[in-house]
């Protein structure tokens, strides 16, 4: 789960980590109230929306040279202005994809006067089983070009959780921005502060760009993006009211209702697999033969009727789905179960594309019978190589 910068920065604040004064705001005059509250001369009027890069984006209904989702103002009518420009509008970036976002909050926030931008994030690095620092001192700009460009301005510090972290990893953050003096002390007090807020509120991402040092050698954190791992978030009543479900894919919001895994994906084929590990290498076959897939879902171990039914009509709901695979290994979930829900839910919805069904394991054949006897057009597959085959050939046709 994510949540928006204002909202991040203020559970880091709660962490002592300092930040820029703001006020989050949702019409016009919450801007121009908050605006006041700050002391000026320099504000900044910030779009809140799940997606970074807001600063280069562009707003679909404003002139193409007009200036993107973070604006300097200075004067609170600029801010009002400014503010006026970008709520209920779109706001396209590099992250939100070519539909873009419509700016329904905004963030005022003091002005800083920014002698210099860095880099810091925190992931769970799956590889060595840590938490990892990523740190560099070419903040502001994209990271991926840093990346691409000069990997050795990177630096990745990683902590053993079980040890936690230590002074030395303060040490190794500062040195890495190349940080002397106070500034350097601040970015180990600061290193600590991110980790503790990492931990404790069970983030997966925690990303800082720009870290910013001001003109008065203050470091403060002046744009963060922050997820969650969702199956900590029962943990964390507090982090879960903060979602902001019209950030969200209405299917992916619909599919969590389920408690169905659904990620929405830019092909054609929809897939309904039940295991993580099996929807994957479905999606890898789909693109083996030359095809994409619409989604990744997981109806998981213990589907029932309904909860097939409403994968179906979310996989459905997709108008980009020109057909679907079903791809079923029962072992905890029964091929029958399975059939009774592909069916109801295939008459229910009128089914309109080609349905492709791989069914093993646990009463197969008692769902094939359910399958054959229940007069859909359903295309049966013998194993998952077949399977794909079958579903790539009939969406040719369809297209075709
Ligand atoms: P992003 O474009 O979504 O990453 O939004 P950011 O919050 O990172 O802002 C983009 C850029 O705007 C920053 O890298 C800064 O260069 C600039 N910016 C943001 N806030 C301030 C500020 O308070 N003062 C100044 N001078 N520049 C700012
Ligand atoms: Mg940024």
């Amino acid at each position: 789960m994510n949540v928006h910068e204002y909202q991040a920065k203020e559970l880091l604040a709660k962490f002592g980590v300092a930040i820029p004064t703001g006020h989050a705001a949702l019409t016009v005059e919450e801007a121009v109230a908050g605006a006041k509250q700050l002391p000026g001369p320099l504000y900044v009027v910030k779009a809140q929306i799940h997606a970074g890069g807001r600063g280069k984006g562009k707003f679909k209904e404003l002139p193409a040279d007009a200036k993107g989702g973070v604006r300097l103002a200075k004067s609170i009518e600029d801010v009002e202005s400014f503010a006026k420009e970008m709520l209920g509008n779109t706001l396209v970036t590099i992250q939100t994809g070519e539909a873009g976002k419509q700016v329904n909050r905004l963030y005022v926030t003091d002005g800083v006067d920014i002698a210099y931008e860095y880099y810091l994030s925190l992931v769970v690095d799956r590889k060595t089983s840590r938490v990892a620092f990523i740190v560099s001192t070419e903040g502001g700009m994209d990271i991926e070009d840093v990346a691409h460009s000069t990997p050795e301005k990177i630096t990745t510090i990683t902590v053993d959780p079980a040890q936690g972290f230590q002074p030395h990893h303060g040490r190794a953050i500062a040195f890495a921005l190349k940080l002397k003096g106070d500034q350097n002390k601040q970015a180990q007090i600061l290193g600590k502060q991110l980790y503790d807020a990492f931990v404790a509120l069970d983030c997966d991402m925690l990303e800082i760009n720009p870290l910013v040092e001001d003109k008065a050698g203050k470091l403060l954190v002046l744009d963060t993006k922050m997820s969650f791992d969702s199956n900590a978030l029962y943990r964390h009543p507090d982090v879960f009211a903060l979602r902001d479900e019209t950030e969200e894919d209405p299917a992916e919001i619909e599919a969590s209702k389920y408690d169905l895994a659904y990620i929405k994906l830019d092909g054609n084929i929809g897939c309904m697999v039940n295991g993580a590990g099996l929807a994957m290498a479905t999606m890898d076959i789909i693109k083996l033969n030359g095809a994409f897939p619409a989604n990744f879902l997981d109806v998981g171990g213990g589907a029932t009727t309904e909860k097939v039914t409403a994968a179906f009509k979310i996989i459905l709901s997709d108008p980009a789905v020109k057909g679907i695979l079903v791809n079923i290994f029962g072992g905890i979930m029964k091929c029958d179960i399975i059939a009774d829900g592909i069916v109801a839910a295939a008459k229910e919805v009128n089914l309109s594309v080609p349905l492709v069904v791989r069914l093993e394991g646990t009463n197969v054949e008692k769902g094939k019978d359910i399958l054959n006897n229940s007069g859909l057009p359903i295309v049966a597959a013998a194993d998952l190589g077949d399977a794909a085959k079958k579903i790539v050939a009939e969406v040719a046709k369809v297209s075709a």
